[in-house]
Formats: C-alpha cells, sequence, structure tokens
C-alpha cells in the first residue's frame, strides 16, 4: 500500500539527476497513461472509426512537429531530436497495423484498441533490464497519452493535464514526466520535480539537467494523494524530497541556498581559465556525454573537450542511428563544438547492464563477466569498423582521439588496433580524408590491465581509467546491486592502489592517464587523483566549476604526501579521513 498525504515533515529517497534545490507549494500531476472506456463499435461505424484515428494521427503529428520547433527555436536545436523518435513511434506500421486490426476485427473503438497495443509495448519495455530500453517505453507513453488526448470526443486536445493547474504551484510530483512533459514545463513556474519512476539515463533526466530545473527520480514511497498548495523540497543534490519540511529543515535548507548562490557566483570567472592547481601544475578538465543534447551545458561550464564520448546510444536506441553517416556527423558535431581539445570517442560498450536484444536473445549468466566491450566489437567486426570508419571520418573535421573499453588483455588491443588499420585502409581506397596519426587509448578498468599496463602502456598514446568498472572488479561488488552497494567504495585501498600503478606506469612508458569514471567528480578524491599525479579529470557538466576551483585550491607535493601517507591505510574510512582533513581545509565551500 502507498502512502497517503503525509501529515508532517516526511523525507523519501531517491536518485537525484539534476542538482540544486527547489522549494514551493506542490502538485501531484501526470498519472501514467490513462485507460480508456472499453467501448465496441458497430460494424458500419468501422470506416468512420478509421477516419477518426487518422485524423488524431494527423493532429497528433502536427503537435509533435510544432513542439519540435518550439524546442528547436528555444534551445538552438538540442533537445528536438527526441521528437523524431515520437513522429516515427507514430507512424509505426506494428503498432497501428495492431490498432486497425482490433478495430475491424474486435470493433473496438479507436481508443481502446490503441491503449491496447500501445500499453502492451510499453508494459514489455519495462520488464527489460537495460535502462535505456526501458526508457523507449517512456516515448511510447507519451505519444499515446497525446493520441488518445486528440481522439478524445469530449476533450479539450491542448489540456495535456500535465502542468500545474493551481497558481503559484512551483513543484510538480509526477508518477513519470515524458520528455515533451518536461520540455513542455511552463518553465518560469516549475522550479523543480520528482517522480516515481526515471533513471538518471532517461531522456527526462537529461533535460532537466540542461534546462538546470533540480530534479530527483525512482520515488517509490511518493504517496499517491497530495494536498495541492502543500510544501515541498526538491534536493536535486542528494536526490531527496522533503514533503512539508519543518520550519528547522527549510532555515537549513535556505542557508545551503544561499551559499550556493555564493558559491556560482563565485564560480563564474572560472569558466573560461585553465585548469592549474595553486602551486602552477596544469591539468586537463574535460567533461562526459552520452548524447550530443550534453554539448552545450559542458562547453558553456568550460569544459577542456570531452573526455569519454559513450557511445552506446547509437546501438541501444533507433536502428538508423548506427549508420556510418549518422555517426561521422555526430562525432563531427562535437569535435567541431568542442575544438581546440576535442573528443575522446570510446568505441562500443555494449554488454554488462546495457544489453541490447537483438545481440542478447538469451541471458548470460554473469553478464558483467561476459560478452561485453571490445570483446562483443572483436567478435563483430564489420560493425566495429563501421564505427571506427566513422570516428576516422569526422577526425578529418577536428580533434579526435579514439578509446577502446574494457581490455583484459594485450590480445585485445592488438586486435582492436588491427582493426583500426583495416578499417583506415578501406578509407584511404576510396580517398576518404582522416585523421592519419588519430591517438588511440586504452581503458583501463579491469585488474588484469592494472598488471600489464606496461605492456598496453607501449602500444597506446594515453590511458583513461574506468573507475566504475575498476571497482567492481577490484572488489567483486556488481556496480548495479542494491544489496551490495555499501561494499561499493571507491576509497578502497585496494582500488587507490590499482589507481597508482596505472598512472605510474603510463609515466613510466612517456604517456599521459586520465580518469572518467566517476571518482573524478567526487570532490572529496580529488586530492588522491593530484597526488597520484592524474593528468586528465573527466566530469559531470554540473561539476566542472567546482572541479577547477578544487584544483586550483591544492597544492600538489601537500597532495603527494597525502597519497604517500595512503601507502599505510587499510580501510576506505581512513583514506576517506585523510582526504577530508586536505579537502576540507582548501575548499569548505564546495563540500555539500
Ligand atoms: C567506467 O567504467 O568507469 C566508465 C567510465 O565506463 P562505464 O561507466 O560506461 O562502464
Ligand atoms: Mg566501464
Amino acid at each position: 500500500m502507498k502512502p497517503s498525504r503525509p501529515e508532517s515533515e516526511t523525507r523519501l529517497q531517491g536518485i537525484g539527476v539534476s542538482p540544486g534545490i527547489a522549494i514551493g507549494p506542490a502538485e501531484r500531476v501526470g498519472k501514467t497513461l490513462e485507460e480508456p472506456e472499453h467501448l465496441t463499435i458497430e460494424r458500419v461505424d468501422v470506416e468512420p472509426e478509421r477516419e477518426r484515428l487518422n485524423e488524431a494521427i494527423i493532429a497528433t503529428r502536427e503537435q509533435i512537429l510544432a513542439l519540435q520547433q518550439e524546442i528547436a527555436s528555444d534551445d538552438g536545436e538540442n533537445h528536438s531530436a527526441i521528437f523524431d523518435a515520437h513522429l516515427l513511434i507514430l507512424e509505426d506500421s506494428s503498432i497501428l497495423n495492431e490498432v486497425i486490426r482490433l478495430v475491424e476485427t474486435e470493433r473496438r473503438s479507436a481508443e481502446w484498441a490503441y491503449y491496447t497495443v500501445s500499453k502492451r509495448y510499453i508494459d514489455s519495455l519495462r520488464k527489460i533490464a537495460d535502462p535505456y530500453l526501458r526508457e523507449r517505453a517512456v516515448d511510447i507513453e507519451d505519444v499515446a497519452k497525446r493520441l488518445l488526448r486528440n481522439l478524445r470526443r469530449d476533450g479539450d486536445a491542448d489540456d495535456d493535464g500535465l502542468r500545474p493547474a493551481q497558481p503559484g504551484t512551483s513543484i510538480l510530483l509526477a508518477h513519470d514526466l515524458t520528455p515533451s512533459d518536461t520540455v513542455g514545463l511552463d518553465r518560469t513556474r516549475v522550479k523543480g520535480f520528482a517522480t516515481e519512476l526515471g533513471s538518471p539515463t532517461s531522456h527526462t533526466a537529461i533535460m532537466a539537467r540542461s534546462l538546470n530545473i533540480p530534479a530527483v527520480v525512482a520515488l517509490h514511497d511518493l504517496p499517491e494523494e497530495f494536498p495541492a498548495g502543500d510544501q515541498v523540497l526538491v534536493d536535486g543534490y542528494h536526490g531527496l524530497v522533503i514533503l512539508n519540511p519543518s520550519a528547522a529543515t527549510l532555515a537549513e535548507y535556505d542557508a545551503l541556498i544561499e551559499r550556493e548562490k555564493t558559491v556560482l557566483t563565485d564560480l563564474e570567472p572560472l569558466r573560461h581559465e585553465e585548469t592549474r592547481t595553486a602551486d602552477g601544475r596544469k591539468m586537463v578538465l574535460s567533461a562526459n556525454i552520452e548524447f550530443i543534447e550534453e554539448l552545450d551545458a559542458i562547453v558553456s561550464n568550460g569544459a577542456e573537450g570531452v573526455g569519454l564520448y559513450r557511445t552506446e546510444f547509437f546501438y541501444l536506441s533507433r536502428r538508423e542511428l548506427r549508420d556510418e553517416e549518422n555517426q561521422t556527423e555526430n562525432y563531427r558535431r562535437v569535435a567541431e563544438a568542442t575544438a581546440p581539445h576535442g573528443v575522446i570517442v570510446r568505441t562500443l560498450d555494449i554488454g554488462g547492464d546495457k544489453l541490447c536484444p537483438e545481440l542478447f536473445e538469451d541471458p548470460e549468466p554473469n553478464p558483467f563477466l561476459g560478452w561485453r566491450g571490445i570483446r562483443l566489437s572483436l567478435d563483430q567486426p564489420d560493425e566495429f569498423r563501421l564505427q571506427l570508419r566513422a570516428v576516422l571520418r569526422a577526425s578529418a573535421h577536428g580533434k579526435i582521439r579514439l578509446m577502446f573499453p574494457f581490455l583484459s588483455s594485450l590480445e585485445e588491443l592488438r586486435g582492436a588496433k588491427t582493426q583500426l588499420e583495416l578499417a583506415k585502409e578501406e578509407l584511404r581506397a576510396t580517398g576518404t580524408a582522416f585523421d592519419e596519426d588519430i591517438e588511440v587509448g586504452a581503458m583501463i578498468e579491469i585488474p588484469s590491465a592494472v598488471l600489464i599496463a606496461d605492456h598496453l602502456a607501449r602500444e597506446v598514446d594515453f590511458f583513461s581509467i574506468g573507475s566504475n568498472d575498476l571497482i567492481q572488479y577490484t572488489t567483486a561488488v556488481d556496480r548495479v546491486n542494491d544489496r551490495v552497494a555499501h561494499l561499493y567504495q571507491p576509497a578502497h585501498p585496494a582500488v587507490i592502489a590499482m589507481i597508482r600503478e596505472t598512472v605510474d606506469a603510463a609515466h613510466r612508458n612517456g604517456i599521459w592517464c586520465g580518469i572518467c569514471g566517476e571518482v573524478a567528480s567526487d570532490l572529496l578524491l580529488t586530492p588522491i587523483w593530484i597526488g597520484l599525479g592524474v593528468d586528465e579529470l573527466s566530469v559531470g557538466a554540473a561539476q566542472l566549476l567546482r572541479m577547477r576551483r578544487a584544483i586550483s585550491r591544492l597544492d600538489s607535493s601537500r597532495c603527494r604526501s597525502l597519497t604517500d601517507r595512503l601507502r599505510t591505510c587499510g580501510t576506505s574510512a581512513e583514506v576517506v579521513a585523510e582526504c577530508e582533513v586536505l579537502a576540507g581545509d582548501a575548499y569548505p565551500e564546495l563540500l555539500l
């Protein structure tokens, strides 16, 4: 049973997907797809019903196109691509044929038929473990809601029932918000939102981040009813939602908001500065992206290039996206937008929790130890070379580096480089331009790669440490298993030793070493990376300026003394305690 309205302050823990704090009167909105009445039609009404469906499709298409245009002119075409996906769903023949069959043979009303078919797709997508595919359910639901509203005989199609109805409402509490709900939010009114569903990789979360709206998702205890106008606090930093916050909580957060404002104003001038430690050591501060939509946010926050471009999206979303031309164009745009620094494109890292159903019909017993990353690419050389050609072709237009994920052996690196040479040959044969000297990097995220790092380093131009996986494989803790989440410890002395060994091996062999996993964004651990001599940190957009400031306050020799002391630490707690002293001393205002 879900809780009903809370009487006093109630704290709910979810996942913060867009940082910031918003407080205000809230409203519970956005029910999931509503089931229409089960109406049947007469035989003579079949044709008019089909006609009605057609008209609703046309009206829906027009609304999507209008929304797409509105967003494109508003946001520089950033989010409009999502609506291409909606148009494809709207015109998807397998959905429409099934709907028409239900109208013709079972004599269901168009509403009931459309609801039945789309609901089936939504439910089966929601059962898939892969978060990217689960998110596609949101797109289908979005289109279905819009189409059903257009079919409603009595309804006002413009009233989508998802915007706050109460004047003054500034926080939305919803079962879920679709991407078009999110971009359609009245940003002058809505200051934050919280949803029961959702994940950090959802379009909705990405948009919330680039629209700068604090948001928390995956709140399983959100009450079904919440009196309109009652206060809610959304803490996007900590993934916390507080219903009816007490006076003491409000005062505490007021102070935090004031502090945040001062900090952000103070960080502004850093946007255009280089990243240097207090004693002048230059570091590269780049950003991670997964979607081209994130480019604006990272460029405007002063990223020195993209340190990790995850490319799974091309393979987990619509098939057309994998097309060589599309990938080339996409990489070119990222390289141009991030000039002169450029982008590190990581080749496909499908597998683990990112499963692509056409490749994984039979589930693997241990997907994180199975067919993943470079293993899969080497087993599918044609697909692999398609991506390599796209990266190479784009490299003629801007600075692009290439990096291979999930390497566990030298043979795999050599196999990948052989495919790269073949891809180059293919391009030369057609006279296609590319950067002949494209730099190649190895992701170090498996302990065996750390232990042969000297060998790997002799055959690549750089290392990038994938700490998310390195932690999971070093400590045998599944990174997506809630039950063992407390054992997933970035500051585990064994993890620090792995990273130390990787950086040293890189430097012994004259190459640079970066970190692109989440630990790179952890302000508490920054002194360690400086002390170990890490050359590049690739972080999330929201963390860029804070990280630049933190680095500017740290002195390399103090950080080196810290990392020397860490050799004697046997537990994460000891490591964290050492870092707290240094970080707390250097930039207390940045540590929330
Ligand atoms: C990592 O493992 O740290 C990494 C950056 O890659 P991913 O999170 O995509 O596995
Ligand atoms: Mg990884």
